[in-house]
């Protein structure tokens, strides 16, 4: 991609212009209250796909619990899962978990921005984050906000995967020698609270005299996606032990706990028949009742089972039911569930 003398000329003109703003102008935020690589690093974790003001609560009750790198390198899967519950994409806690472990077998948190790239869990605007905000490294971290900023500022009209990689190479060379994680925080701000996908607040910008858009123009929008559909059988199976709970192997929720399910609607028959195959031999199917839950990219429609049963095999795991949803966390997917308990 081409570029022109005015856009390095702004781009070189960017820390002057914004540092001053963001040093006036940032939000009091619970993650900014030190550099602190760990910490950094889990508030980075938790942003991602995640509102800002879902996530305060969740890092401050984290770090309460999880003070240290050590804390959630040992810390047991349960506890950690309950600390995520209401973040989604559990996955990221299972990564990040993965990421304390490789830091605290090397002995420590890598100071490079290649050593953060190699933890689980890290992309480049992750390790770019992290590297200047808590070690003050010259890289950047581009990510949906950034692009935003820059592609309107220079009414750029390539798609946003080309702009992420472009503009991380071409903040490169104009990131200022002291004051890094400012800087890298002064675009995400500026794209959080003021640069906004509608109706930018462009007369409070201090961008306002160079920018070329000055509108919500840009960035050219992906087209959309379908969301997939999947229909999904779900056994609530109230048992003398308690309730049968799993553990997703796979897919979205991976390592969360579940009632068991099947990815399509049974007929009544299929239903037994399943059933009998878990090791269910004596039941009553006490209701039946459906829900939608929609993630970003999936849709589960879903047909629940509330069963009672004398029986307990040994392949489920058995909880009170008190505890589902309380001690024992369980994604929003499948919570609604726990409600229609008897
Ligand atoms: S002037 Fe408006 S569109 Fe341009 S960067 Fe500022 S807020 Fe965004």
């Amino acid at each position: 991609m081409n570029y022109s003398i005015e856009e390095q000329r702004v781009l070189c003109a960017l820390p002057d212009l914004l540092l001053p703003w963001y040093a006036k102008n940032k939000r009091d935020l619970p993650w900014r209250a030190d550099t602190d690589p760990y910490r950094i690093l889990v508030s980075e974790i938790m942003l991602q796909q995640t509102r800002v003001e879902a996530v305060k609560e969740h890092y401050v009750r984290f770090l309460a619990s999880l003070p240290t790198v050590n804390a959630l390198a040992s810390c047991p899967k349960e506890k950690l899962m309950k600390l995520w519950e209401g973040l989604g994409y559990y996955s990221r806690a299972l990564n990040l978990q993965k990421a304390a472990q490789q830091i605290v077998a090397a002995g420590g948190f890598p100071k490079t921005y290649e050593g953060l790239l190699s933890l689980a869990g890290v992309g480049t605007y992750t390790a770019g984050a992290v590297a200047s905000i808590a070690f003050s490294i010259p890289v950047p971290a581009v990510d949906g906000n950034v692009v935003r900023v820059l592609s309107r500022l220079f009414g750029n009209r390539e798609n946003q995967d080309v702009l992420r990689k472009y503009y991380t190479d071409r903040l490169t060379g104009v990131y200022p020698k002291e004051n890094c994680g400012d800087f890298t925080q002064s675009l995400m701000e500026l794209g959080a609270t003021v640069c906004l996908p509608r109706s930018p607040k462009c007369i409070l910008c201090p961008l306002f005299a160079h920018c070329l858009t000055k509108s919500d123009a840009l960035p050219m929008r992906k087209p959309k996606y379908e969301r997939k559909k999947v229909d999904l059988t779900v056994f609530v199976l109230l048992t003398p032990k308690g309730v049968a709970l799993t553990t997703r192997d796979n897919g979205v929720l991976k390592g969360m706990k579940q009632f068991p399910n099947e990815e399509r609607f049974l007929s009544v028959q299929e239903l037994t028949e399943r059933l009998n195959s878990f090791g269910f031999e004596n039941f009553t199917v006490l209701s039946e009742r459906p829900h939608r839950h929609i993630f970003t990219h999936l849709e589960w429609n879903m047909k629940a089972f509330f069963i009672k049963t004398n029986d307990a095999p040994l392949s489920f795991s058995y909880y009170p039911a008190e505890t589902i949803g309380k001690e024992i966390a369980l994604p929003s997917a499948f919570r609604w569930c726990v409600e229609f308990f008897d």
